[in-house]
């Protein structure tokens, strides 16, 4: 890629002072609103598990999470990123916002950072209760895990880039799932799949140019994070063809492995005192009228 060409005329007498400006933070966190952990940890310790659902590899599942329940992940046989999609139960309108979830959290999630819902709901849809790749901090590269910045690997773009139609794509996986659970027609179900939580993903942007980029996860069997769900979830998990993510993906050749949805209910009373966050307050006036 050729450096951007840069007129010397157009260089302002005070261009360093301009670039000295102070950074500040755009949602400073201490604004959030903050979980309370201790008693979702308290509610995961005397729940019992209700579902597993296995995700094969390059291919995607659903499963229903009731508020108030645990949503855990797990790298069973082999590390594996998987593109996690969120929707309410019962209401595709409302899903999981990237975007938001990244200005208010930052690139990389982990324990106690929650999973937002888009707008006009902008409530928490889960909040992540442990991670045991927590310990993976920022490498040298500037990477860290489970991302909030990547979108999800899919066949348009490898149509553009690579010319030619692949199918399992983590977007055509979540489509199919879709479809699976729902039944809704291919084409209305894709246009509900959303940008998303790249779970296990190793990411960052290089130092130069900004540019995204990949390394193999540093997942391996065993891993997991567990989200607790703060309303009812459809939750949809693809494997990524990419398998760990070290190489390429949109293509079969990469070693692949599957993941583990499991949920997890809480005992009666658990979470006496806890509700459902409701959505937004703002009363969608806009300033017209
Ligand atoms: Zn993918």
């Amino acid at each position: 890629m050729p450096a951007p060409r840069i007129d010397p005329d157009q260089v302002p007498a005070d261009a360093e002072a301009r670039r000295a400006a102070a950074p500040v933070l755009v949602y400073p966190p201490q604004t959030l609103p903050a979980p309370d952990l201790a008693l979702y940890v308290r509610a995961r310790g005397g729940a019992r598990r209700t579902a597993q659902v296995v995700v094969p590899p390059r291919d995607a599942r659903a499963v229903e999470v009731p508020a108030g329940s645990v949503l855990r992940i797990e790298c069973r046989e082999g590390s594996q990123v998987g593109d996690l999609n969120l929707f309410r139960a019962g209401d595709l309108s409302e899903r999981f916002f990237s975007g938001k979830t990244r200005a208010l959290h930052g690139t990389h999630v982990s324990v106690g950072d929650r999973l937002w819902s888009c707008l006009p709901y902008l409530r928490p849809m889960a909040t992540i209760l442990a991670d045991s790749l927590a310990w993976y901090g920022r490498d040298a590269d500037g990477g860290g895990v489970h991302d909030v910045i990547g979108t999800r690997c899919d066949p348009y773009t490898q149509r553009l880039l690579g010319g030619t139609d692949y199918h399992h794509c983590c977007h055509s996986n979540l489509t199919r799932a879709l479809v699976a659970a729902t039944g809704l027609p291919v084409a209305e179900a894709e246009a509900h799949v959303h940008d998303v939580l790249n779970v296990f993903m190793c990411t960052g942007f290089t130092a130069d140019e900004g540019r995204y980029f990949m390394k193999a996860s540093p997942a391996r069997a065993g891993d997991f994070v567990e989200l607790f769900a703060e309303i009812d979830l459809l939750a949809l998990l693809s494997t990524c063809p990419g398998g760990d993510c070290g190489s390429g993906h949109s293509s079969d050749e990469a070693v692949c492995h599957p993941l583990v949805m499991e949920v997890w209910e809480p005992e009666g009373g658990a979470l006496d005192g806890w509700a459902p966050p409701e959505p937004s307050g703002y009363d969608r006036g806009h300033g017209i009228g």
